[in-house]
């Protein structure tokens, strides 16, 4: 098989869901599904978990033993990686480009499962992902001349290799579905690049389906040049070139990230509660609210044709909410 090649650990029980949204398919007048990699049982679930995969399987092939993990203090990425360290038996450490909190102040969200997991956390001040960088790379020169093996998180097309994975997990299951029409349409966030690229990258092999493609982060441009160099390195990676080019299957909205990473927008906030309303399912508001926002917009604007399948790809995040509950104080 494509990946088998590949370094890696398993850390998912088997596949998410793929379900149908019977209600919100009724409001809309579109047959909508989604994927649930909100739902698994590691570290209550998300997209890293399919990376994670990869890059803790890289990191034990090349005998490491410390696990380094850069982001801000509700990454899910951070969160996920000590949730995969501690069930993989590894050492975790957290570095957050924010300020020390404040003693005694009450962790939130992802912030509260890293404590409870007992995981080292360092603080590198307010600095840019780039300065985080700096600062890990000197810990883990550090962690070597103690002896120890630092491995750090984040190769792109390493990370990318489990959204592959997902994509031809996607497909086998749309062929099983009783959506009644077929999966033509997958929406979702358009960031910093190894979950779409991965799954892009999986669809130009197989073909027939439209990548929608909402940015939460990137311009078109900037957006484009990551994820053709991500592409790039996956092919030389799985030494295949997909028939398909990206741009073929995808479209780019730049309409629904408002201002900016991270900055929520009405239309967001909006969707979370449509869903909530709809489905009893939830979405936090960095992610995949605005790509949902995206979604119900494209329908009611009749963008999407009645007889064409439309998945929603919930890639998780879910406790960043209860961090975000200040967001919605307005009008709950
Ligand atoms: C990180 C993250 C994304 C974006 O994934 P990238 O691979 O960085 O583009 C989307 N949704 C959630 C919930 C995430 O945590």
């Amino acid at each position: 098989m494509l990946l088998d090649s590949q370094p890696r650990i398993r850390l998912m029980g088997g596949e998410t869901p793929l379900e149908p949204a019977e209600r919100l398919s009724r409001m809309l007048g579109i047959p909508l599904c989604f994927k649930r990699d909100d739902l698994m049982s590691l570290g209550m679930g998300g997209n890293k978990v399919r990376s994670l995969e990869f890059w803790l399987g890289e990191a034990l092939s090349r005998g490491c033993d410390t696990i380094l993990v850069g982001g801000l203090p509700q990454s899910n990425l951070c969160r996920l990686t000590a949730a995969a360290c501690a069930k993989a038996g590894l050492s975790c450490i957290i570095v957050h480009n924010a300020a020390q909190p404040a003693h005694g102040s009450v962790p939130q969200g992802n912030a509260l499962l890293n404590r409870l997991m007992g995981v080292q956390t360092l603080y590198c001040g307010p600095v840019d992902e780039h300065r985080r960088m700096g600062f890990i790379r000197q810990q883990a020169a550090s962690l070597c001349s103690l002896g120890k093996k630092p491995y750090i998180i984040g190769d792109p097309v390493t990370g990318a290799l489990g959204y592959v994975a997902a994509a031809l997990e996607l497909c086998a299951q749309a062929g099983r579905l009783t959506l009644q029409v077929p999966l033509r349409h997958i929406f979702i966030s358009a960031s910093a690049g190894p979950t779409e690229t991965g799954l892009l990258f999986g669809l130009c092999l197989t073909g027939g389906v439209t990548v929608h493609l909402v940015s939460v982060e990137y311009d078109e441009a900037t957006f484009w040049s990551i994820a053709d160099e991500i592409f790039a390195g996956l092919e030389q990676r799985l030494g295949i070139r997909p028939p398909l080019r990206p741009r073929e299957i995808a479209r780019f909205y730049g309409q629904y990230l408002g201002n900016g990473y991270g900055v929520p927008t009405p239309g967001a906030l909006d969707a979370v509660r449509t869903l909530a309303r709809a489905e009893g399912i939830f979405v936090e508001t960095v992610y995949n609210a605005k790509v949902l926002h995206g979604l119900l917009d494209q329908a009611h604007q009749g963008a999407l044709p009645p007889d064409e399948g439309v998945c929603f790809y919930h890639t998780g995040g879910t406790p960043a909410l209860f961090g975000q509950a200040a967001q919605f104080m307005e009008e709950i």
